[in-house]
This record gives C-alpha cells, structure tokens and sequence, in this order.
C-alpha cells in the first residue's frame, strides 16, 4: 500500500488566510482542494510538499453565481464537479462544461474533486504516474527527479499530458479565470492559463490562487464536449473534443475547436474552425475540419493505446463533434 509522507495541514478560512500561509510556507507549501489529485501524487513522491494548505472551507470559493436573464455565469473555483454537472442553471445553460465534469472519473471522485482542482490538474504522463520505486528503476525522468524524456529522449521539454475534462471545455467557452496572489488579482482567458509543457504547465505563479471561472452569457452559441477512453465510467480521456460554436442564422458566424489530452495544454485548433465558418455544417465542411484538426493532433507514446489510433479518432471524434451540433440545429 503505498502511503502518504507526514506534514503539515492547514485549513484558512479566508483567500488572505491562505495566501499567508503559503507565503509563509515558501516553496514547499502547497494548495490542496479536493485532494484527489494531489493525494495519489503524493503518495508516488510526485509532489512533495511539506505544507497542504487546504481550500476547502474558503466560502468565498464555493459561490455559484448569475445565469439569470441574459447574464453569464461565475462558478466558485472550489464547487466540486458533482455540483457542476447537477446544478441547474450550469446545465441548462452550459451543458458543455456539465457534461465534461459528468465525465470525470467516478462519482465518488467527482463528489469530492472540484472545478479548480480539475483545471490545475497536474500533467500525466506513462513514465511519470508510477510508484517512486518503478521510476527509480528507470532512472526517473525530467518531469520529477530525472534528466531525461524517455518519451521523447533527445527533447529539451517534457511531453506530460493535460488530461483535464473541463479545460478543453473552459477555452473553447472563452472562459474568464480569476486568480488572487500576493500581487493582487487578474482575470485571465483560460487559453492563457496553460503552457505546452508538461513541466510548467500553468501560467498561474505557485503562491496564486484560482478563485473563480466566469462564463460568458449563454446568448446564441452551442457547445459540446467528446471525451475517448478506454473504460467509459472511470478513465482519464485519451482524447477530448471540445467544440463551441456561435449560429449567424443557419450558418455557422464563430467557431472555436479545442483538443485535450494530445498536447500538455488543451489545443485550439483554429484551422478546423475556419473550416466550418460560414456553412451550416454540411458533410464536406464537417470533414473539411475534422481533416483541419486531424493534422495538428499530435498525441506521444505516453498514454492508454496507440498513438496513430489516437491521431485518426480526432479526425472521428470532431466529426460526430459537429455532426451532434448539427442535429441539434435542425
Ligand atoms: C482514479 C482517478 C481517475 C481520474 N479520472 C479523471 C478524469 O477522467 N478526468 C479528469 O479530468 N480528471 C480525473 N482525475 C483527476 C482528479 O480527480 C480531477 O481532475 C479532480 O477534478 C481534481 O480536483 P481536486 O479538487 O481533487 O484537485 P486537488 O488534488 O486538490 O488539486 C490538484 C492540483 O490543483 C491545485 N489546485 C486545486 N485547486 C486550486 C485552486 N483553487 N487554486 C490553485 N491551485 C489549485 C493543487 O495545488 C494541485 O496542484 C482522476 C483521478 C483519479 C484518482
């Protein structure tokens, strides 16, 4: 059984209370929010903080705010995915984002695992999510304890993957993230949150907490979220599609199409959105963007199944992406 290493656990009461704990406990404090993340990295030695300061009773992160009228929504960081998925309002309004959260893992999981959490979620990777004994064995790599990408062995950069649900989801809505730290407060695209790289994988600074996604008004626009995975009521996605699209009449007026889990941030894939901009998603422009996405789509040797398989279902899974927008038009 592999356990979890001693150390301090703090639970503030407020977004300060936090922020001056973690200040105080430098770079080996960490945030936990619902700790099915962290938790299990721990226990591998992924993660090794001293300090767990626990987000779970900051009120201030558990609001669900707006979708009233013609207003957007702003859902506390802290809301675990089973109230994403079962609160009314998010929905019926973004069924999107519900329907990525309704997906993630189990119901036990998604009970106590939040939206924050999910959007933070750390990197993965087949040479990374192992026992710290297996990864001794192989001399470790880049992302934790070693030198080198054993999925990619001459690469400067680590290729671990994000494998969160609701990001793709977060950035194909152009959803707002509210961050507070010792600077102060921003408000950030979510395409701005992550960086492609399986390390430094977050924009946000470590002490930074993430408080808050707003959504833009749910006001002519669909969406929908496609999730691959090998065992359909408990696995990471393998491959997740995100598409939102804004109607202009019968015709499509915006797009935006994001991938998840090919790259170690949720792609956008412009290409494929112009395909589709300015049709009413006939078949040829439907192929025409699943071939757009299928080009870029890049997934390493470094998750469940091949890597050339992986590749082709993007191409199947922006199809049946568009093709689900389209009935739901007509
Ligand atoms: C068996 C299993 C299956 C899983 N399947 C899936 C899956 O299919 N899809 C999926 O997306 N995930 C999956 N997960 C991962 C995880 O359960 C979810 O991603 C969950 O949403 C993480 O949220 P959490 O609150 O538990 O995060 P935590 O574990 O508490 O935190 C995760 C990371 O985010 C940081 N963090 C959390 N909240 C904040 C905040 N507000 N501000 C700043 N930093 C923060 C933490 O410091 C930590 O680095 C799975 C996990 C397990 C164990």
């Amino acid at each position: 059984m592999l356990r979890l290493p001693a150390f301090t656990y703090l639970e503030p009461k407020t977004l300060q209370q936090a922020l001056k704990m973690k200040r105080a406990a430098g770079p080996d404090g960490m945030y936990v929010a619902g700790g099915t993340d962290l938790y299990p990295n721990m226990k591998r030695r992924h993660q090794e903080p001293k300090t767990v300061i626990s987000l779970a009773r900051i009120r201030a992160l558990q609001r669900v705010r707006g979708g009233t009228g013609g207003a957007g929504m702003t859902l506390g960081a802290g809301i675990t995915l089973t109230t994403v998925h079962t609160h009314r309002r998010i929905a019926r309004r973004y069924r999107a984002l519900a329907h990525a959260a309704e997906l993630v893992s189990t119901p036990l999981l998604r009970n106590m695992g939040t939206l924050g959490g999910n959007l933070c979620l750390d990197t993965r990777c087949n040479y990374y999510n192992q026992t710290y004994e297996w990864r001794k064995a192989i001399d470790f790599c880049m992302k934790k304890d070693g030198a080198i990408c054993w999925v990619a062995p001459s690469s400067p950069r680590c290729w671990a993957v994000n494998s969160s649900d609701t990001a793709p989801v977060a950035v194909a809505l152009d959803a707002r993230l509210a961050l507070v730290g010792p600077a102060g407060e921003r408000v950030v695209p979510a395409a701005r949150f992550y960086h492609n790289d399986g390390i430094n994988y977050l924009t946000k600074h470590a002490d930074e907490i993430l408080t808050e996604v707003q959504l833009p008004p749910a006001d002519g626009w669909d969406a929908t979220y496609w999730k691959l995975r090998r065992r359909g009521s408990f696995d990471f996605p393998v491959l997740g599609v995100a598409v939102w699209i804004r109607w202009d009449g019968a015709t499509v007026g915006a797009a935006r199409i994001v991938l998840g889990a090919v790259a170690s941030l949720p792609q956008p894939v412009p290409e494929a959105a112009q395909a589709i901009i300015g049709s009413r998603l006939e078949d040829d422009a439907v192929a025409a963007a699943a071939d757009a996405a299928f080009r870029p789509s890049k997934p390493m040797d470094n998750t469940d199944f091949g890597l050339a398989w992986r590749k082709e279902m993007t191409r199947q899974y922006v199809r049946r992406a568009l093709e689900e927008l389209r009935a739901r038009r007509r």
